[in-house]
């Protein structure tokens, strides 16, 4: 068997990152048919971790996030999408997997150490928060998941739940699957940078591109986007390391052969950044508006598309009991079996 997993915070909209560092990706795996499960998990438990105060961001955004997937290409006839928090099986599977975890070993994921920085957090850490990679082993082995197409920041929780998922077998016998993740074979597209040049385009960092942005927007974004500050007359040889102009380029262009010469006339001197961001205008547009063709098409009827969401999540509750059975069974709690 062949089964993916993966999913989205709903703490706002999707951007141009989560396209080419996820999304993409998985709609490519979604066409090519050669997986037998595909579970999109719209994680509001994992999102509450850190907005227990702000309720209402993530209520707003389970409809956003459903959105951009209909948009980007997901079908539901394909691929199964549901909402985390309905999914019962997921937290008493949490809490069995956080005996199997210890908490230096969770202060030392490198991913949870960078958030905890960047939300200034400090030492007020919600526990839930410090736990959440316990969480993401229980989203992804309940569905029996071994392949998870996410961005380079998720491959410290994808090792933290192999872990988790060797170390259960090794107490209970082969329960898990061990999951393996699926990174973009494209490396700029596992961690695109933001228009500011910040190594992460992120919506907690408010630098980003959205799939919902009309044209106007985005070419007011890719007009301000960050590009070599060195150069400043249109005859000076440019940079093109931590430009994200070209960055983007390589993220986006099918056109390599072009991109490799533009690059190479930028840093030659001569070619000035109006004329690049205006190509690279012409490149996301190619992407972007199909995908806000298709989500017109679904955003008049949030009825349906919240029926979607419902009827996903019931075909994934089905799953995550069963595996909450076995893992029950081999654990010996199964008393009323
Ligand atoms: P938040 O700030 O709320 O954590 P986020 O922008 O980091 O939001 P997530 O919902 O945490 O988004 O991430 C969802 C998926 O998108 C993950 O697989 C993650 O690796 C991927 N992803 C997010 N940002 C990027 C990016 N800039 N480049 C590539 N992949 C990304
Ligand atoms: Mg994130």
């Amino acid at each position: 068997m062949k089964t993916i997993l993966t999913g989205d915070r709903p703490t706002g909209k999707l951007h141009l990152g989560h396209y080419v560092g996820s999304l993409r990706e998985r709609v490519k795996l979604q066409n090519s048919n050669e997986y037998d499960k595909i579970f999109i998990m719209i994680a509001d438990a994992q999102a509450l971790t850190d907005h227990a105060d702000n309720p209402s961001t993530v209520r707003e955004n389970i409809l956003n996030v459903a959105l951009d997937y209909l948009s980007v290409g997901l079908e539901p006839a394909k691929s199964t999408i549901f909402i985390q928090s309905q999914i019962p099986a997921l937290f008493e599977l949490t809490a069995y997997y956080l005996n199997l975890v210890t908490v230096s070993r969770l202060e030392r994921n490198p991913t949870v150490k960078n958030e905890i920085a960047q939300k200034n957090f400090e030492t007020s850490i919600p526990a839930g928060f410090l736990c959440y990679p316990v969480s993401q082993a229980a989203d992804i082995t309940a569905f029996d998941a071994n392949i998870v197409p996410v961005g380079e920041d998720q491959s410290p929780m994808l090792e933290q739940t192999r872990e988790i998922v060797r170390k259960l077998n090794e107490i209970y016998g082969e329960v898990l699957v061990e999951p393996n993740i699926f990174l973009s074979s494209n490396e700029t597209c596992r961690r695109l940078p933001g228009i500011d040049g910040k190594a992460k385009m992120s919506k907690t960092l408010g630098n980003c591109i959205y799939l919902s942005d009309d044209a106007k927007t985005v070419a007011a974004k890719v007009k301000e986007m960050y590009t070599d500050p060195l150069h400043i007359k249109v005859s000076d040889p440019g940079h093109i390391e931590g430009n994200v102009v070209f960055t983007y380029l390589d993220a986006f262009c099918e056109d390599k052969k072009t991109v490799a010469e533009m690059k190479e006339h930028y840093q030659r001197g001569g070619l000035g950044d109006v004329k690049v961001k205006k190509f690279l205008l012409e490149v996301l547009e190619e992407t972007l508006t199909p995908i806000r063709q298709r989500r017109a098409e679904y955003e008049n009827n949030p009825a349906e598309v919240m029926k979607i969401l419902k009827d996903g999540t019931a075909v994934a509750n089905e799953k995550a009991s069963e595996v909450l059975q076995r893992v029950k069974r081999a654990m010996k709690i199964n008393y009323f079996e």
